[in-house]
């Protein structure tokens, strides 16, 4: 099939295969879809890429909800920061939320949960700048924040999540990032974006949430 998004798709993933010895250490792509209707990502559906991220719930119910019926294989992934009003919407819809970062969320995602008796997977945002409007956990309360939301609010965290301050350096986001993250003993990672997918992947992303460099410049400044 001959559609931009799969070239670039294919691209990024060959990239990423150049880099890695290991097959199976190859991050997944979720491709950031916000803005882009469904039209837009039909081939690479039916290519059989199935991660796709959003930010906006209410963006997400109107694109995905009737199409994700029937098609298991599709996970979506919340990637936006989610306010606890529309927690009951987003366990409905999506499968993965990468934006857990306060108490009042997990509490609320874990009442959610049991009364969807629905199970997701989670990441944890951390605020690693320390950036006083970004979301996202400080670092120095992410080790108790953690254990909270296993221990306590009994989600299924898999990992942490950053986006690095848009300074200069996320090289040294990542280092530190991925040594918190394994001494946390977790597996997965969700980092890199179409800017610096191939250094998040040195430091053992798992999961890489690409947009524009699969799907083009976005219209709105999402
Ligand atoms: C939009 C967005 C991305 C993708 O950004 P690109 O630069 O287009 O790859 C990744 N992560 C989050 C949290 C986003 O909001």
């Amino acid at each position: 099939m001959d559609d931009e998004s799969i070239n670039k798709f294919n691209l990024i993933q060959d990239n990423l295969k150049k880099a890695i010895s290991s097959p199976n250490k190859i991050p997944n792509i979720i491709c950031v879809s916000k803005t882009f209707p469904i039209e837009k990502l039909l081939p690479l559906i039916k290519s059989g890429h199935c991660h796709f991220g959003e930010n906006k719930v209410q963006e997400a119910i109107h694109k995905w909800k009737d199409f994700k019926i029937n098609k298991p294989n599709i996970k979506l992934h919340m990637i936006g920061s989610l306010q606890r009003n529309k927690v009951k919407k987003a366990i409905e819809l999506f499968d993965y939320i990468h934006s857990l970062d306060n108490q009042k969320l997990a509490d609320t995602l874990k009442k959610n949960e049991i009364n969807l008796k629905k199970k997701l997977k989670y990441f944890i945002q951390v605020n690693l700048g320390n950036e006083a409007q970004k979301s996202g956990i400080l670092y120095d309360e992410t080790k108790d924040f953690v254990k909270y939301c296993i221990d306590e609010a009994r989600l299924d965290v898999i990992g942490l999540m950053i986006i690095p301050p848009n300074d200069t350096d996320n090289i040294k986001y990542f280092e530190k990032i991925d040594q918190l993250n394994r001494d946390l003993g977790f597996k997965d990672l969700s980092m890199g974006m179409s800017g610096d997918y191939m250094e998040a992947t040195k430091y053992n992303s798992t999961y890489l949430r690409i947009g524009s460099a699969i799907l083009g410049e976005r219209k709105s400044s999402y």
